[in-house]
């Protein structure tokens, strides 16, 4: 289990260079959001949690969409920078 409960903003995966990936519930389609230009729509302080608020999939039209972080790989995101 994640020891932070503090979601994530666009502004911090920017800084990682972490893209959000979404995926939609209803039809299986997912796609992979660029982080650049989610920072451009919505502004670096955006909590991860909420794009799934704000996104429709682009192949069925449903707003039951999933999003998330895609973190590098399980070993390495215990790296903090100030
Ligand atoms: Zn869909």
């Amino acid at each position: 289990m994640p020891t932070s409960t503090k979601p994530a903003s666009l502004g911090q995966l920017k800084t990682e260079g972490i893209d959000v990936w979404a995926w939609c519930e209803d039809c299986s389609h997912h796609a992979v959001l660029p982080i650049r230009s989610l920072v451009e729509r919505l502004g670096e302080s955006f909590q991860v949690p909420r794009i799934k608020s704000v996104i429709l999939c682009s192949q069925c039209g449903s707003r039951n969409v999933d999003a998330f972080p895609r973190w590098r790989s399980l070993g390495v995101v215990a790296r903090h920078q100030v």
